[in-house]
């Protein structure tokens, strides 16, 4: 019997599949010849179920590197029902004795879901380093690269995470990236190109209409959302680029609209964002005003439309968000609201995560104080320190980032001001 058809063997006997989605069969036929893969498939490809299967051919351990509680907690849902029962998060949710049952008896897990601080900390590697990995996998990679507001700069220590792991095979999975950010994340891992697959797939999405609309003011915009969110059949993802509008647009929508619409976003707690993110896949919600923590991994088919009511942080990130839109198949539209100047929101909101020229320099004149500072870029400056780059280099390396950001942002407003078919052009 050829490899193919013994993998369709296991794929009907342990996960109940017929067949393998577009790629599937081929990524798998790479990974068991060796070789570190980047794979990109689109949003609803059946990522998952990759390392699923090498997990169900091979011994020892698979580490999936998730950058979200709920999303792991959603994959260790999928694999017990898959019947799989050596699975675990990894994560805030396990009491201290938990988790130190799990470094102790690692041996005895299959799959284990963790996130990159978690992965990086010196008694999980330790205990680790003691077991045979089967697989490293980076589940949503282009969070290496993409520099969201939700920054975690934790992502750029997975390659030194991987060389103290003697370097285990590597799956990078992603949906979005274009070839420049694929390069940005493989470097760093240094891996010889003998060894590396690359699958690509068109990540274009047929069945989904993409226009955007100018309008002259935020008070014609906000016409506009409303207008179309009674036109439109839900349900329904509107994203803002704060949490505060996700927050005042979905009361303002509820009233208006009799429709039940709640808001989503990081400032939540772990709770509440559970509950939101069930309901609305149970169809109790209609409309989610969420910000971009929303989504990542959502596995909901009968997405009908997704409203950008602000640019999102570049275009890969545009891409994922309007991709969870009509997953079954179905026609849905992805509408971007654009009223002149919307790029110097995204501006303003980059000033807040990167520092200036200016603030920097004070920082580095004021022995590393600077009541200007935000949280954020507090972070992010601790991060690099501990790191142990001079501030030299943290002004080069934050100068080069503030360019590539400011560029996402210039990318992404030409895209609001084109016509649809140059637009679908682009995003092929
Ligand atoms: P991705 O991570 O690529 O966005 P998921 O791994 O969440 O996608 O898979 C999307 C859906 O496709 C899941 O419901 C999964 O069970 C299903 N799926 C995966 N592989 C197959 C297959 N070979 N045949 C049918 N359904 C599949
Ligand atoms: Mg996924």
């Amino acid at each position: 019997m050829t490899q193919k058809n013994d993998l369709r063997r296991i794929l009907n006997a342990r996960f109940g599949f017929d067949q393998f989605k577009t790629g599937q069969a081929e990524i798998l036929e790479a990974l068991i010849a060796g070789k570190n893969t980047l794979a990109v498939l689109p949003t609803g490809g059946g990522k998952s179920l990759i390392y699923q299967m090498m997990g169900a051919i091979r011994p020892g351990l698979v580490i999936i590197v998730s950058p979200l509680l709920s999303l792991m907690q959603d994959q260790v849902v999928r694999l017990n029902y898959a019947g799989e029962q050596q699975v675990i998060a990894f994560n805030s949710n396990l009491s201290h004795a938990e988790r130190h049952y799990v470094l102790s008896n690692l041996a005895r897990y299959h799959y284990l879901f963790i996130s990159p601080e978690m992965l990086g900390e010196a008694t999980v590697l330790r205990a680790l380093q003691k077991v045979m990995i089967n697989l490293l996998v980076v589940d949503e990679a282009h969070t290496i690269v993409s520099w969201g507001p939700d920054f975690r700069p934790e992502y750029l220590n997975l390659p030194k995470i991987h060389q103290s792991l003697k370097q285990p095979q590597l799956l990078l999975l992603t949906a979005t990236a274009t070839v420049e950010m694929q390069k940005e994340m493989l470097q760093p891992f240094h891996l010889s190109k003998a060894t590396l697959f690359h699958y690509q797939q068109s990540v274009n999405r047929e069945n989904i209409y993409l226009r955007t609309e100018h309008v002259p003011d935020e008070a014609a915009k906000q016409a506009r959302l409303l207008a179309l969110v009674k036109a439109l059949q839900g349900p329904g993802i509107i994203y803002f680029s704060s949490r505060r509008m996700a927050t005042k647009m979905a009361h303002w929508l509820a009233q208006m609209t009799g429709l039940t619409v709640m808001s989503y976003h990081a400032g939540l707690d772990q709770h509440d964002r559970y509950r939101i993110q069930h309901q609305f896949m149970q169809g109790q919600v209609d409309v989610i005003t969420a910000t971009s923590a929303f989504g990542m991994g959502i596995d909901k088919g009968d997405i009908r439309y997704v409203i950008h009511y602000h640019l999102s942080t570049d275009l890969t990130a545009y891409l994922q968000e309007f991709g969870r839109a009509g997953r079954d198949g179905k026609v849905a539209v992805a509408i971007l609201l654009y009223a002149t100047g919307d790029e110097s929101l995204a501006y303003a909101m980059l000033a807040a995560t990167i520092p200036s020229t200016q603030v920097l320099s004070h920082w580095i004149n004021h022995q590393h104080t600077n009541e200007m500072l935000s949280q954020q870029q507090h972070e992010l400056l601790a991060f690099y320190q501990k790191q142990g780059q001079s501030d030299q280099q943290i002004a080069t390396i934050l100068e080069q980032r503030r360019q590539s950001r400011q560029a996402d942002i210039n990318e992404m407003a030409t895209y609001a001001q084109l016509s649809t078919g140059l637009r679908r052009f682009i995003l092929t």
